[in-house]
């Protein structure tokens, strides 16, 4: 568990490791050091132990097989792989994405056109939620489109898009579907059958897991483009020697998270309606963004009119409380966040964001303590205001 007197509510940048995750990856960084690609019996049980977190994670997200899960170094790896792999793989190049992706699949996007591998993307609109109609993505498909990809969750408003509609389209239309499912992956119920996906991202510390590690999932039957040479690892696909610990971790994490999805706990949407509610309640000209119910459980955007969200963020850090203003992986710039943006806000609204995200391990009093201290810096910020008129 974290420091008492700091109140964590940024999981969706990154999760507090399990303790048990922990203690099944300390074997790895010390005497189980052996390199899986070996064949004496200490490379042998760190193969065995790859070999059981692939089947771990393969279950969490129901895939048919575990061969169908390569390891990568996380989330980003895994969306930059599903892009370029299809772009490579078929003469097909146009690629369609959502304009509320994350960098990891924006850039890439940009990438595959700067070195004249990909047609022009098209980054699909969404609407005042962050959804995408199947229409939308009917109309936006090309004889040369080669890969559409559409995130399961947004990371900044926690909106869950749908991805059974619309990789339905992609399928009728041929086109293969990829989504970025980091932020769903260990938190709500995800069945890439069920999705009807061929290709799936997910990371390991968004789920309690250890970073630098995440898998992307590719469909029995889906070509895949080695991404890093030099080895037979992962199949001849993505070579390298394999991150043990790292990739044990993340299979113990994904055997918890699966534990507690089933149990169907409700403790996390309860505290974050609670959340909600106390700041509505005692703040005015505060609004939410993404969508109320089709949320990820944890996942809270507000815009405070009258005041940045970065200074916000600072003040409610001196008092122990760690939140995100716009996208974590984005902060430190002041740019506006793209997301708030395509959502319909105006670049000034879109200043006075904040996102809390909670995890399991949130407590009601946290939850309290937030309530009582937001309206506070809140009241002190726009007093200081020269424009603030109330
Ligand atoms: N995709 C989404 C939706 C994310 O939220 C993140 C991280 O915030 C990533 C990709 C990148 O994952 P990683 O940090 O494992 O590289």
């Amino acid at each position: 568990m974290s420091d008492k007197k700091t109140i964590y509510l940024d999981n969706a940048a990154t999760t507090e490791p399990a303790p048990e995750v922990l203690k099944m990856m300390c074997p790895y960084v010390s005497n189980e050091y052996g390199n899986p690609a070996t064949m004496y019996s200490l490379g042998l049980s760190a193969k065995k132990a790859v070999d059981e977190a692939r089947e771990k994670v393969a279950n969490l997200i129901g895939a048919e097989s575990p061969e169908e899960i390569y390891f990568t170094a996380g989330g980003t790896e895994s969306d930059n792989w599903a892009l370029c792999s299809s772009i490579m793989c078929s003469d097909k190049k146009h690629v369609i994405t959502s304009s509320i992706e994350h960098h990891a699949v924006l850039e890439t996007c940009e990438f595959l056109e700067t070195i004249g591998c990909g047609g022009k993307a098209d980054f699909l609109k969404v609407d005042e939620y962050g959804f995408i109609s199947q229409e939308t993505l009917s109309e936006a498909i090309k004889d040369n489109t080669g890969i559409i990809s559409i995130m399961h969750a947004n990371n900044e408003i926690g909106t869950i898009l749908d991805i059974k509609s619309l990789a339905e389209v992609a399928r009728e239309k041929g086109v293969i579907f990829h989504t970025d499912a980091v932020q769903t992956v260990g938190k709500i119920p995800v069945d890439v059958k069920e999705l009807g996906v061929d290709m799936l991202s997910l990371s390991g510390h968004k789920f309690h897991g250890p970073k630098g590690i995440g898998a992307l999932y590719v469909k029995k039957g889906t070509k895949l483009k080695p991404f890093i040479h030099g080895g037979g690892q992962e199949k001849g696909k993505r070579a390298g020697t394999s991150n043990v610990p790292a990739i044990v971790g993340m299979g113990i994490a994904a055997e918890l998270a699966k534990n507690y999805i089933e149990k169907k706990d409700t403790r996390v949407e309860k505290l974050t309606e609670k959340l909600w509610n106390g700041l509505n309640e005692n703040i005015t000209k505060i609004s939410r963004n993404g969508h109320p119910e089709k949320t990820i459980p944890g996942t809270l955007n507000v815009t405070i009119t009258g005041i940045e969200g970065e200074a916000m963020l600072l003040m409610l850090d001196m008092q122990g409380i760690c939140v995100s203003s716009g996208s974590a992986c984005t902060t430190g710039s002041l740019d506006p966040s793209h997301v708030l943006l395509a959502i319909g806000l105006p670049a000034e609204v879109a200043h006075g964001s904040l996102r809390f995200s909670l995890s399991k391990y949130t407590t009601e009093e946290e939850i309290d303590t937030v309530i009582k201290t937001l309206p506070a810096i809140v009241n002190r910020l726009r007093e200081m205001s020269p424009t603030w008129e109330g």
